[in-house]
């Protein structure tokens, strides 16, 4: 392919109409076509990133493999086109401005008067530039956040637009919107739409490709009046439909020829035509019969999104095996000594993820405490493998007190503890993140996990296991199975004679693809199975 070629999605009406998932969908399409994908957010607002913003606001922070902490919206993209993105995928509003105030700062601009038009919107357009560059994709999706006519939006789109008139030939623009209904009556509305395309114009973009959200099928008729009233011919009118699996998406666009109609206007020859392989992914995963009801226990457990990486990774991997996954998300403040023992029976595993501060930590304790005894399954990720640490040394090795010094900062057993000297009082960017390099311990279960000595895998977090307690932790039949060789830090630990304890210091869910599930996943499924259902 001659050229590198760029594809802008933008959202109208209103958010939250699974705008990632049809920017991820698009991208998968076209992998599938043999074209080489690269993606990217731009969101609004002006936070530097969504790293210290709570998952209540804004759901999960998504590590990317350089460290990134980035918006949820590039897990599905890193699980629609099974690409390791990076932080230049993530860009906020704040990063923006930030680095045009430190190049004024540093006279770049030479005592120019710094505006909104050209240096902010420069910088916007340098950022996608850059992703292309160092990414030499065939194409480079770049998502906007918010919906169009946001007043802090205004830049990105004056930057697509602009993007586009340096590349006429190279910019394909999808704008999604919602076609709602009026309550009490079916009939589908398209003036929400018609304002949107409006809105759009304004800024000077003439959408190529809409693609509608409404809780019933699009009618020829409805398709026939959106592209006379905003001027796309109806081959790009396409309805992101309401599917069982988010995975059918792109199997639903493609069965709409808007793969077709994509490589048309951008003038791509497809090779290759390799959807079958997604196709058959659907179709096992539809296939699955058999329940498993899993409690995921945490701080955040009003807003699934918090945890969207993970449950996708369960749900995913579930599927793999042949499974249902239900989740029930528990708030570990509930979990009590006097009720723990009702509270989690009739679950058939138990998954404590990752978290910061000491609120709920109690109840995961108990979580963890509840499945060793009992014998059920149990994966503690991060904080999960931290809360069960705290529980093997205090109810099995008898330090009572046993503690992280995150949620007691002068405990006597600090058997989770801080190691390097972070700047406390700066909340941004003061921890362990991104890939880090772990060896697994000869014939230790992980090794056969995941059939390696040594993987690479994502992290967050700002503790770690103190190694004063290592040996108490082996007496009590814990596997330090695996660690980080050049700080000698704790990354894994197993229990023997139970059907699976397993935890880890990383987080397995960034990584975890529906078509290739995390290692720990699978087995943690696989291990729920067997105790239900073969026992
Ligand atoms: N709060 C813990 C830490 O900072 C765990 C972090 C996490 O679970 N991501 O180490």
């Amino acid at each position: 392919m001659s050229k590198q070629k760029y594809i802008f999605v933008t959202g109208g009406v209103v958010s939250g109409i699974g705008k990632g998932i049809s920017a991820a969908s698009i991208g998968r399409m076209l992998k599938d076509m043999g074209f080489s994908v690269f993606m990217q957010k731009f969101d609004p607002y002006l936070n530097i990133d969504p790293g210290t913003m709570s998952p209540y606001q804004h759901g999960e922070v998504f590590v990317t493999k350089d460290g990134g902490e980035t918006d949820l919206d590039l897990g599905h993209y890193e699980r629609f086109i099974d690409v390791e993105l990076t932080k230049d995928s993530s860009i906020t509003s704040g990063k923006i401005y930030d680095s045009v105030l430190t190049k004024e700062r540093r006279g770049d601009f030479e005592g120019r008067t710094v505006q909104v038009i050209p240096h902010i919107t420069d910088e916007i357009k340098e950022k996608v530039y850059k992703v292309k560059n160092i990414s030499k994709a065939d194409i480079v999706i770049t998502e906007i956040g918010g919906t169009v006519g946001d007043i802090e939006s205004q830049p990105f789109f004056e930057a697509i637009r602009q993007i586009h008139s340096e590349n006429p030939e190279d910019v394909l623009f999808v704008h999604t919107t919602l076609v709602p209904t009026i309550p009490g009556s079916n009939e589908l509305k398209t003036k929400p739409t018609q304002h949107s395309y409006k809105q759009l114009m304004n800024y000077g973009i003439q959408p190529d490709v809409i693609v509608l959200r409404a809780d019933y099928p699009i009618t020829e008729s409805i398709r026939s009046k959106i592209s006379l009233f905003c001027g796309v011919p109806k081959e790009g009118i396409v309805q992101s439909e309401n599917c069982d699996l988010i995975y059918e998406v792109p199997l639903s666009l493609k069965k709409q020829n808007l793969d077709k109609y994509i490589c048309k206007k951008l003038g791509l020859i497809p090779e290759i035509d390799e959807s079958n392989k997604w196709a058959d992914m659907v179709k096992k995963f539809k296939k699955a019969d058999k329940t498993l009801n899993i409690a995921m226990v945490g701080k955040y457990m009003k807003l699934h999104d918090a945890y969207l990486s993970v449950s996708q990774a369960l749900i995913d991997s579930g599927y793999n095996e042949g499974y249902k996954v239900h989740i029930s998300y528990l708030d570990s403040e509930e979990i009590t000594k006097d009720n723990y023992n009702e509270f989690l029976k009739d679950f058939d595993g138990y998954l404590v993820p990752g978290g910061f501060g000491e609120r709920g930590i109690e109840g995961m304790i108990l979580t963890s405490k509840y499945a060793r005894e009992n014998k059920k399954p149990y994966f503690g990720i991060c904080l999960g493998m931290q809360v069960a640490v705290i529980e093997i040394l205090r109810d099995e090795c008898g330090i009572k007190d046993a503690n992280s010094e995150e949620f007691d900062k002068n405990t006597q057993n600090p058997v989770i503890h801080i190691i390097d000297d972070y700047d406390k009082d700066d909340l941004g960017g003061t921890l362990r993140l991104g890939n880090y390099l772990c060896k697994l311990k000869n014939d230790s279960r992980v090794s056969k996990i995941y059939n390696k000595d040594e993987i690479i895998e994502r992290h967050r977090h700002r503790y770690e296991v103190n190694n004063d307690y290592i040996s108490k932790l082996n007496q009590a039949g814990v596997t330090i199975s695996g660690i980080y060789e050049k700080e000698n830090l704790a990354e894994i630990i197993e229990l023997k004679d139970h059907p699976f304890f397993m935890a880890c210091q990383f987080h397995p869910e960034f990584k975890s693809r529906p078509n290739n599930p995390g290692p720990l996943f699978s087995e943690f499924i696989k291990s729920c199975g067997l105790e239900k259902f073969e026992k």
